[in-house]
């Protein structure tokens, strides 16, 4: 099966860890086969899209027998790289950052936070969840050239600053926790993940969108 990115839809590609993630489960408990309608269940994707999603990846389930377990998560971890260390850098250590170099995607993926970076003298030389902290000031000498995605966990007054030094340094792709709104070149990619938006927008909708 080949892997062709430029074909697969973005809201599709978006989808593909959630798939990862269960098929994975799926084997680990040594179960062979899967039908979209268990996948559709377990993923809460409805089994249609399923079905197309897969269909761009050359998979075609058969009618009565489903989607082959193995078949799929090798072609997934291949379309992920999780074959291959995507080395990530974590900037701003505070509670948040704490607890992302705490939790270090271990259990999920091939992802890893490798190196971290702040401005407070204390923080420098320690280590947080086998991460160790290193000095913001040092950051374009200290980055290596492997590493091309970062974690932003700063304050939003000093998000788009950071940014700049971040792509300067070489970083592609930025998850950016702040609430700051980044602007960056096309080459660069932001996804933007504020927590505090997501949780009154889940409030919002449990209050005017009853289920
Ligand atoms: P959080 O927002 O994660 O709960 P917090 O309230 O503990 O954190 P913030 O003020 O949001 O602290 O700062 C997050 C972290 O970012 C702190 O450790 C702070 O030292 C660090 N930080 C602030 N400015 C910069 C900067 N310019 N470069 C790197 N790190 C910075």
């Amino acid at each position: 099966m080949k892997s062709d990115h430029t074909k697969i839809p973005q809201a599709t590609a978006k989808r593909l860890p959630l798939y990862y993630r269960f098929l994975e489960n799926l084997q680990t408990s040594g179960k062979q086969r899967v039908s979209s309608t268990e996948l559709s269940e377990a993923v809460k994707v409805d089994s249609a899209t399923i079905r197309r999603d897969f269909s761009y990846f050359g998979a075609l389930g058969k009618k009565g027998y489903g989607y082959n377990v193995s078949y799929l998560l090798s072609f997934f971890r291949k379309t992920l790289d999780q074959d291959e260390l995507t080395k990530v850098v974590l900037v701003g250590v505070g509670n948040l950052g704490t607890a992302f170099l705490h939790y270090n995607f271990s259990k999920n993926n091939n992802t890893q936070i490798v190196m971290a970076f702040d401005v407070v003298e204390e923080k420098i030389g320690q280590e947080v969840g086998g991460v160790t902290i290193h000095e913001y000031a040092t950051l374009k000498e200290t980055l290596p050239d492997d590493v091309t995605v970062a974690i932003l966990t700063v304050p939003a007054s000093a998000a788009q600053g950071i940014a700049d030094e971040l792509i300067e340094a070489g970083i592609k792709g930025i998850l950016n926790f702040t609430p700051a709104r980044l602007t960056v070149p096309e080459t660069v990619r932001v996804h933007h993940i504020d927590l505090s938006v997501e949780l009154q927008a889940l409030v919002y909708f449990l209050k005017h969108y009853p289920i």
